[in-house]
């Protein structure tokens, strides 16, 4: 779908997904169970019963800029449970070529997020600056990085590891750190603890402002519920930082949309009938 605040166009590329067990994503005692994902089941695989995390990049125009938010999983073969491969598609669908991307600004460097930085060992995108905030660039992108336990199963290392899926681009790169404009209208906003330099991304033009939440939550329950994500890098940043984006998000009736909704919706939130609850509702 596309989004327009005031002067950007944001378009969704959606890559592929990931189809995930409900069960075990989350921490608790007890863990989020049939209760808490009651109001959210519509977001369930109505087969598997699995939570659908979609993947892709998000695609904001304006000005003489043609901005990436993340860069999909990419084409290359990948392991359960991701799936990649559209985003070039989704792009041509747009009527724009890879060569037009001026900049891609990273939410945090995970495998599903970078994946087409390079492809076979050059950049994809070969006249765009990367924007990576320097705690996840110092944190992953060391050649004798150890993938962490979770990592182990869903990583190819020779093509997925941030050393290598960078190396064709390292002249590219502008590190950045917290929160900080990155173009004009585009800020960075301090959000770590999925990673250490997970940021959110503020969108602002023409008085009307928008967030792009990235990993900061994986599912609408997380958000509403603050639920504790299993493989955060730092649970509780996290989960303070839910706590603050929520609000914000809310005070300020601000529209976002996150890097792996169902089919990269956008959304608000709230008020939830006559108490103090507050419920999400995709535009
Ligand atoms: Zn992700």
């Amino acid at each position: 779908m596309t989004m327009q605040i005031g002067d950007m166009r944001i378009d969704a590329l959606i890559d592929g997904e990931a189809a995930i067990p409900r069960d075990g994503f989350y921490l608790g005692d007890p863990p989020p169970g049939d209760t808490e994902w009651k109001p959210f089941t519509k977001y369930l695989d109505p087969c598997t019963g699995q939570l659908i995390n979609t993947i892709g990049s998000y695609l904001i125009r304006y000005d003489d800029k043609v901005v990436l938010h993340d860069a999909g999983m990419g084409p290359d073969p990948s392991l359960p449970p991701f799936t990649g491969g559209g985003l070039r598609s989704a792009l041509w669908a747009l009527d724009v070529s890879p060569l037009d991307i001026t900049d891609i600004i990273y939410s945090h460097l995970h495998i599903d997020h970078i994946g087409w930085t390079s492809v076979g060992g050059k950049p994809y995108f070969p006249n765009a600056t990367l924007r990576i905030d320097r705690r996840d660039w110092d944190h992953y992108s060391p050649a004798d990085y150890q993938l962490e336990d979770w990592e182990i199963g869903i990583t190819i290392p020779e093509q997925d590891l941030v050393s290598i899926r960078f190396a064709p681009a390292l002249d590219r790169i502008e590190l950045f750190e917290g929160s900080q404009e990155l173009l004009p209208g585009i800020a960075a906003m301090e959000a770590s603890g999925h990673t250490p330099g997970h940021s959110v991304l503020e969108l602002n033009s023409r008085g009307e402002r928008g967030l792009l939440i990235g990993d900061l939550v994986h599912s609408h329950g997380e958000l509403m519920g603050g639920w504790d994500f299993a493989v955060s890098n730092q649970h509780e940043k996290a989960m303070e930082a839910i706590d603050r984006f929520r609000g914000l998000i809310y005070d300020e009736k601000l529209p976002f949309a996150a890097a792996h909704f169902p089919g990269m919706k956008w959304g608000r939130l709230v008020k939830n009938g006559t108490g103090s609850g507050i419920a999400y509702e995709t535009i």
